[in-house]
């Protein structure tokens, strides 16, 4: 009596403080298994005589059953707690995470240093756009030999009238196709071949003073090869007040690119054209891998064109609302493209939007 007592007591203590399956396995076979306590006991029960086996039996019996299910309970539980506790000491498992495109990255870089230099960034504008925005207000009118330059995706006259239709549905179907085609607003539609309509639409509705980059997708329509995409990006920037000069364009422009390349930056202006500004000019840098010596990327000549700009053109202040007597202003674009091309060595403007996981996984 007394031992069974015994031995219950002890195995409800080394059970209630088991605290894992394994050390409780372990305790079923000290007790229960096959040369466990218990089961020795009731193997001695074949020695006793029949009075006392009659007495005995069944309490050993009973023993047993009690500490199987008190087993069984606690496995239970501890499997519950196995399954729902955080092991703070399992390995983690690695999770493959998104990262930000080179072109992205480069882009966040051009903006922040702009807008420390208290540039707005104007979001957007219309990737399609009309003949008036993208040329007409920017000093290129219909047959100017400036628009040989931009070799334009137009829309055709169908999807206009589509677009047409979407807009104005009500008009569409009570008029007759030839009046709704000649009261298109701002001539034919086209894809726009740089950010610069922004500067006529961010005019119409602003007044100087005020200094703005536009970022946004451009498209041409051009053969493809290592340089030239047939859709790519640009970065507007337009400055306009009552005595803004070029030597503001300068400073900024300096400051620009030695912050965006981490160094200091030999600058060289040169004489060009553009039709919406004058005078215009072409904005080289030293070469930013040989530093002027000659090499691949500079094509030996040690220094490597970035962006067009000049003030802005009165006819494109005019255009904007403005009275070029009392304000002028710069304007530049700058391509990311370019910038990333020449930050990161990347040999090929198609890479950025190949889709290729191993070029895009080095960033
Ligand atoms: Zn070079």
């Amino acid at each position: 009596m007394d031992k069974n007592e015994e031995i219950r007591n002890e195995a409800i203590k080394e059970i209630n403080n088991s605290s894992d399956p394994a050390s409780l396995e372990g305790i079923r076979i000290k007790y229960l298994g096959r040369s466990g306590k218990v089961t020795m006991i009731l193997r001695s029960l074949a020695e006793l005589p029949l009075e006392q086996k009659k007495i005995m039996g069944p309490k050993a019996q009973a023993l047993r059953a009690e500490l199987d299910s008190i087993i069984v309970e606690k496995k239970k539980k501890l499997l519950e707690k196995k399954h729902s506790a955080l092991d703070v000491t399992r390995p983690g498992k690695k999770i493959g995470l998104g990262h930000l495109h080179p072109l992205s990255i480069v882009e966040k870089e051009i903006i922040d240093i702009f807008r420390s230099m208290s540039f707005s960034v104007i979001d957007g504008g219309p990737e399609v756009e009309t003949e008036h925005y993208n040329f007409d207000a920017l000093n290129i009118p219909e047959n100017h030999p400036a628009r040989e330059m931009h070799d334009t995706f137009w829309l055709s006259q169908n999807l206009t009238n589509n677009k047409r239709q979407m807009t104005n549905d009500k008009e569409f179907r009570k008029g007759d196709i030839s009046s709704r085609q000649s009261s298109v607003v701002g001539g034919r539609l086209l894809l726009r071949t740089h950010t610069s309509p922004m500067q006529i639409r961010y005019m119409e509705s602003h007044k100087p003073p005020f200094q703005i980059i536009v970022p946004g997708r451009v498209f041409r329509y051009e053969a493809t090869d290592a340089s030239h995409e047939i859709n790519f990006n640009q970065i507007e920037c337009l400055m306009v007040g009552k005595d803004v000069n070029l030597s503001n364009f300068k400073f900024i422009i300096e400051e620009f690119f030695s912050r965006l390349f981490k160094k200091s930056i030999t600058v060289r202006l040169r004489p060009s054209y553009f039709p919406f500004v004058e005078p215009g000019l072409e904005y080289l840098i030293q070469c930013v891998k040989c530093g002027g010596k000659g090499c691949n990327i500079c094509k030996n000549s040690g220094w490597l064109e970035v962006m067009g700009a000049g003030m802005v053109h009165p006819n494109v202040l005019r255009a904007g609302g403005y009275d070029p007597r009392e304000y002028q202003g710069f304007a530049f674009g700058v391509g990311p493209e370019r910038i990333a091309m020449l930050k990161y060595n990347i040999p090929d403007i198609r890479m950025f939007y190949g889709g290729d996981l191993r070029f895009i996984n080095q960033f």
